[in-house]
């Protein structure tokens, strides 16, 4: 079954003209390679991939003359800093300028938009087959392959909007099943429990917060912190969100698999996956990443902002994109055996650092571990609306404390230097556009 699921899934990835099968061998052979060969081939990459937008794109093109370099001035990683950081803003202003003149034909849909604007994001056959081998080659990692039964818990008007019938037979065939995040009532949370009962997938897909909540349905209703361990999941992929230890947890309780988190967006695909040692390793093959401050490179163990060179797309060309999520190189080497760099995700996203008063800058977890540490608290949202006043919404539940506002709110007072802490409680938080959550806002670090 297994094997028949595989070749529905390769039979499909050809007859829609996508070169998966290709880009996932040279992926693959790529992993066995030395750091020192893999660093190598990811400086070509980034060489050739640099010098063909220079000359062949418009945006590109335009850089390059203004910034005063020659199309052949990326030689390596490090040369990167003589470019500016490319933001949304600079994707969005140049349109059309920022394809190749061959590029395409494009498969077009949107960022779900949590850090700002929404981004029309431009898919090319390559582009959306280097997402998916990414995929394949991690799943590798855990021991699973195309065809092994898999849920996917997604969200985005996008996926429930144009999942059409045809869609829908794929999935089956290749052994997919794919269920929007949005809108789950506990109607939607129990027939959910059943597909995983008489599916048995063997790993499940989702954006953290879907699968979080779907776990905290599963123990209340069946009064079991396990109450999901009988359904065969081995391995549970995280996206999207920020993965806390005590999510992870609620995890591997809840449904008696392993937990793996995955790093990347829409825009710039699958940057960086754990293995099964627990590190997350950076896909330096694809990505070249940079992690900066003030657009100059940090020393391995400080945390920095993300910037993303996508090699592996040369349709629609990102060079040191600002993605808005801060990391560090640990240094580490892994005794899962990857050469892949390792990389520590230091948080959420950058803009969702909040201000002291004093001017100092709070990393986003520094609001939440308060909150995430008080029992009872379901979902929650910290908005800081300026440094005088952050509002904190909660979602309570049995066992959250009488004194639990007045603890909250005098750590986060501390923690922001004595600002004003306004706690509501809410029947529910809204979830954005893509189906994610947002737990920490503010008005005054954008
Ligand atoms: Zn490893």
């Amino acid at each position: 079954m297994g094997m028949l699921r595989r070749q529905a899934f390769w039979f499909f990835e050809a007859l829609r003209g996508r070169p998966t099968s290709r880009v996932a061998r040279e992926m693959c052979g790529t992993e066995t390679l030395g750091a020192d060969e893999l660093r190598a081939v990811s400086d070509r990459r980034l060489a050739a991939f640099c010098e063909r937008a220079a000359r062949e794109v418009p945006y590109w093109q335009r850089v390059f003359a203004e910034a005063g370099l020659e199309p052949d001035a990326i030689q390596s990683a490090e040369d990167l800093v003589r470019l500016p950081p490319l933001t949304k803003r600079d994707i969005r202003e140049a349109g059309a300028d920022m394809f190749h003149p061959k590029g395409g034909p494009f498969r077009i849909t949107e960022t779900g938009g949590s850090t700002g604007q929404p981004l029309q994001i431009h898919e090319s056959p390559l582009r959306q087959s280097v997402s998916l081998a990414a995929r394949i080659r991690s799943r590798r990692w855990w021991g699973i392959k195309p065809g092994d039964p898999e849920l996917v818990l997604f969200g985005g008007n996008m996926e429930r909007t144009t999942r059409g019938l045809l869609h829908k037979i794929k999935d089956e065939l290749i052994g997919s099943i794919t269920y929007p995040a949005f809108g789950m009532t506990e109607e939607h949370l129990e027939k959910l429990l059943g597909r995983l009962r008489s599916m048995r997938p063997r790993h499940v897909f989702g954006y953290t917060s879907a699968l979080c909540g779907f776990a905290r349905h599963l123990r209340k209703r069946h009064g079991r912190d396990d109450a999901a361990a009988d359904c065969g999941v081995e391995v549970l992929f995280t996206t999207s969100e920020m993965l806390l230890p005590a999510d992870r947890v609620l995890l591997e309780e809840t449904f008696g698999a392993r937990v793996a988190d995955g790093y990347g967006s829409k825009e710039a695909g699958f940057v960086a996956h754990e293995c099964p040692a627990g590190r997350m390793h950076a896909r330096i093959d694809t990505h070249i990443i940079e992690i900066v401050r003030d657009s100059r490179p940090v020393p391995d163990g400080e945390p920095g902002e993300i910037l993303l060179t996508y090699v592996g797309d040369w349709h629609w060309p990102f060079l040191r994109y600002q993605i808005g999520d801060a990391a560090r190189w640990t240094g580490e080497s892994c005794t899962c055996g990857l050469q892949l760099p390792v990389i520590a995700m230091t948080g959420g996203r950058i803009t969702d650092l909040l201000v002291r008063r004093d001017g100092g800058l709070v990393h986003g977890l520094g609001a939440i571990y308060p909150i995430r540490e008080t029992p009872g608290v379901e979902r929650f949202l910290v908005h800081q609306k300026s440094l005088e006043l952050v509002e904190v919404s909660l979602v309570v539940e049995s066992g959250y404390p009488s004194d639990g506002d007045e603890k909250i709110s005098s750590r986060l007072r501390d923690t922001l230097g004595g600002p004003e802490v306004r706690i509501q409680h809410v029947p529910e938080i809204a979830q954005l556009a893509s189906g994610k959550y947002r737990v920490v806002r503010s008005d005054v670090s954008r």
